[in-house]
């Protein structure tokens, strides 16, 4: 299989003290920043296209860095994957979006948060033991959760991370595939993998209507999803145009720009209230 990001480091389970890890290898700047807590967890809605409400988020995170003000992931989430630093980071993240859930669901938002994993992240062993017990810990519902992964995550022992998400899933957590079409191995992962959701890839939506090739991709994605009974998201819809194409051909919900970017938590609240009174 192809894949270029195969290398294997000790997992770490737990935040050890900051000597350690500065020891260790991660960045000192972004766990002192992780320390400070100054990630913070921006949310963009997913909209159900038969109801045409808010049918869940993605949780997308951010750095609001003392100086250079807020800070986008492609700039700092490579670096955290590199060092390992993604891994506790990436409990942070479950934490917070935890944390945050019941406003969201007392605001009148049904549906489940999506929460990135990173390949880097299934190279800890205890991933599954770990977030488990996050959630019996803050008492989230397993049902409100779902985790958002990609084909590198495959880049690890596959057993490995087979065992993983069938762990997670027996207890009711679901998991999608994102950036779908993007990577090398899509459909064997479709075959072995309990997986829930597709997440079109924004680079075909970008050329729908009017470019034919993506036109004929986005379609084939949203059949093969359907085929395999799978929900099927698009990704990055910001004009009317490309709604109306994915609405004509049956695509179940979207995300991106032409409905909300990605926002604070007060203002998903907001975004969350405001629709639900209409
Ligand atoms: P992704 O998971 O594919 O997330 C979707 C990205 O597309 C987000 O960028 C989102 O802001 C952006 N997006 C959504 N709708 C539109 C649209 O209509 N137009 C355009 N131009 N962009 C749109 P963001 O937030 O900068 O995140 C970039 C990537 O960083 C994510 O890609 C994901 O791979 C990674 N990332 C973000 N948050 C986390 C996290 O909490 N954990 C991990 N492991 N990775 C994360
Ligand atoms: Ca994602
Ligand atoms: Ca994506
Ligand atoms: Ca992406």
């Amino acid at each position: 299989r192809y894949c270029s990001l195969h290398f294997r480091t000790p997992a770490k389970p737990e935040p050890a003290p900051l000597t350690d890890q500065v020891l260790s290898g991660y960045d000192p700047e972004l766990w002192r920043a992780l320390q400070k807590e100054e990630f913070e967890l921006f949310y963009q809605p997913r909209i159900d296209l038969r109801q045409g409400e808010i049918c869940g988020a993605e949780a997308l995170i951010r750095w609001r860095h003392p100086e250079k003000g807020l800070q986008s992931p492609d700039t700092f989430i490579p670096q955290c994957e590199a060092s390992g630093l993604i891994v506790p980071m990436g409990y942070w993240i479950i934490q917070e979006a935890g944390r945050a859930l019941p406003a969201i669901q007392e605001a009148g938002m049904e549906g489940r948060i999506g929460i990135n994993l990173s390949f880097r992240q299934f190279q800890d062993t205890y991933l599954a033991s770990t977030i488990e017990r996050l959630l019996d810990e803050h008492n989230m519902s397993s049902q409100a959760m779902e985790f958002e992964l990609t084909e590198t995550a495959l880049c690890n022992d596959e057993e490995h991370v087979r065992n993983t998400i069938e762990q997670l899933s027996r207890r009711g957590v679901e998991f999608s595939l994102d950036d779908f079409g993007t990577g090398y191995s899509s459909f064997s992962l479709l075959q072995k993998l309990p997986i829930t959701t597709l997440k079109i890839d924004k680079s075909f939506v970008d050329g729908i209507p009017g470019n034919p090739d993506d036109e004929e991709i986005v379609r084939a994605i949203i059949n093969l999803a359907h085929n395999l009974n799978k929900q099927v998201i698009a990704e990055g819809v910001e004009t009317r145009a490309q709604l109306e194409f994915l609405i004509r051909h049956d695509c179940d919900q979207v995300q991106g720009f032409f409905f909300s970017r990605p926002v604070p938590l007060d203002q998903f609240l907001t975004l969350v209230s405001r629709r639900q009174k209409q």
